[in-house]
């Protein structure tokens, strides 16, 4: 008998799983630059949670979620998503002040698989809960825009709207409302139907929204502490060097998401999966989960679409050096790892005693930089330093390793 991991999910093995690696080390280092602390949160909640946190009426909630009965016969769900879980932590825990959160880590939605879209998929993300200010949008903004570009996502460009509050939202909706009625021939099923329940979500919509080049922009209805707000966004992500483009259409199809909105289009990537994430400001969120108003402001970035998007390039060598130990000197060769790894390097070595060639072979399909030959020069105290890329070798003593595997 033999297994295959569920439909809709992936293995991640080296090489592939070196990117991955990467990219989390990365977003760690980033996050925290930012000021944002680790959260961690169950990756199951009360189906509740989800249902209003993602927002009834929605794809996700309507048909992906995996909702099941635990044995006390509770429904739970799998998190489809991390914001709502985040919230629902902070107000458990008082909401009190500011919490600047950074979270990573597998989600699961039900969905039709194909590249970029898995029942489960892996992201990172930020909230920033509590604050009001533009400056708080514009550094989230910042964020995740940094990340991508460390990261190396070719053809990166951060698309931005505001899709005003619950002051000026009212107003935008009606009129797009009687716009899309007179577009009602260019309409989908899905979209019809909307149109009758939340007009603002037909643009949502990927095959309907390219019809809808001529629908009013909620960036140009917004209300003045909207368009204070907005400009102020504008402003600082220009003062940051961040570069974006203003998407008058791209919306938050759900009350409470107010102002801020955007994403991060990848657009070597193709049309169906060209977002590598997105977020908004999302300040009715924390009344929907049954607190006081919080205001928030986030992002999700995908991280199979981010490794999609940078193709297959050959990372930098996971290991500096492999140690190959050469006649009797398996113990030496122990502890000279043991010795190196202690001082930071990444080294490893071969404990199945096989031949000196088996080693270099084992040396390059683990991608070492470098190779040392623990052999007969060990008795000078020097080691045969071999260069993986160039072939070049030479004989150095053991003090001089560390600024070998430095060499230019
Ligand atoms: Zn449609
Ligand atoms: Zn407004």
């Amino acid at each position: 008998m033999s297994f295959r991991a569920p439909k809709g999910t992936d293995d991640v093995l080296p090489p592939a799983s070196h990117t991955w690696r990467r990219l989390l080390l990365a977003w760690e280092d980033w996050s925290a630059r930012y000021g944002y602390d680790l959260v961690l949160t169950p990756l199951f909640e009360a189906t509740e949670v989800f249902a209003r946190g993602v927002g009834e009426g929605t794809e996700v909630v309507e048909k992906q979620m995996y909702t099941f009965e635990d044995k006390g016969g509770r429904s739970v769900t799998l998190r489809p998503e991390g914001t709502a879980s985040v919230v629902r932590a902070f107000l458990e825990a008082g909401a009190g002040g500011i919490l600047k959160g950074a979270y990573s880590g597998p989600m699961f939605r039900y969905e039709r698989p194909q590249a970029g879209r898995r029942r489960q998929f892996y992201q990172v993300g930020v909230e920033y809960l509590g604050s009001r200010a533009a400056a708080a949008d514009a550094e989230v903004v910042e964020l995740g825009y940094r990340y991508l570009v460390a990261a190396g996502v070719p053809g990166l460009s951060v698309e931005l709207n505001s899709i005003g509050d619950r002051q000026c939202r009212p107003a935008y909706v009606r009129k797009l409302g009687t716009y899309l009625e007179s577009r009602r021939d260019v309409l989908c099923d899905d979209s019809l139907r909307r149109l009758e329940t939340n007009p603002m979500r037909v643009l949502d919509c990927k095959v309907c929204a390219p019809k809808l080049v001529e629908a009013p922009s909620p960036a140009d209805h917004l209300c003045a502490p909207c368009a204070a707000h907005h400009e102020e966004v504008l402003t600082t992500l220009t003062e940051l060097e961040v570069p974006y483009e203003e998407a008058p259409r791209l919306v938050r199809g759900l009350d409470y998401y107010e102002r801020t909105a955007f994403e991060y289009v990848a657009t070597d990537l193709g049309a169906a999966q060209d977002a590598v994430g997105g977020g908004g400001r999302y300040d009715g969120l924390a009344e929907l989960l049954g607190g006081k108003r919080v205001p928030g402001v986030g992002f999700a970035l995908g991280l199979d679409r981010i490794v999609l998007a940078l193709g297959v390039e050959k990372e930098p060598n996971p290991l500096d050096l492999y140690i190959v130990v050469a006649g009797d000197r398996r113990k030496e060769a122990v502890r000279l790892a043991s010795d190196l790894r202690r001082s930071g390097l990444r080294v490893d070595l071969d404990v199945e005693g096989r031949s000196v060639k088996a080693q270099f072979r084992a040396a390059d399909r683990r991608g070492a930089a470098g190779a040392l030959v623990v052999g007969d020069e060990w008795a000078d105290g020097r080691v045969v330093a071999k260069d993986l890329t160039s072939g070049d070798q030479e004989v150095i003593s053991l003090e001089e390793v560390q600024a070998w595997v430095r060499r230019p």
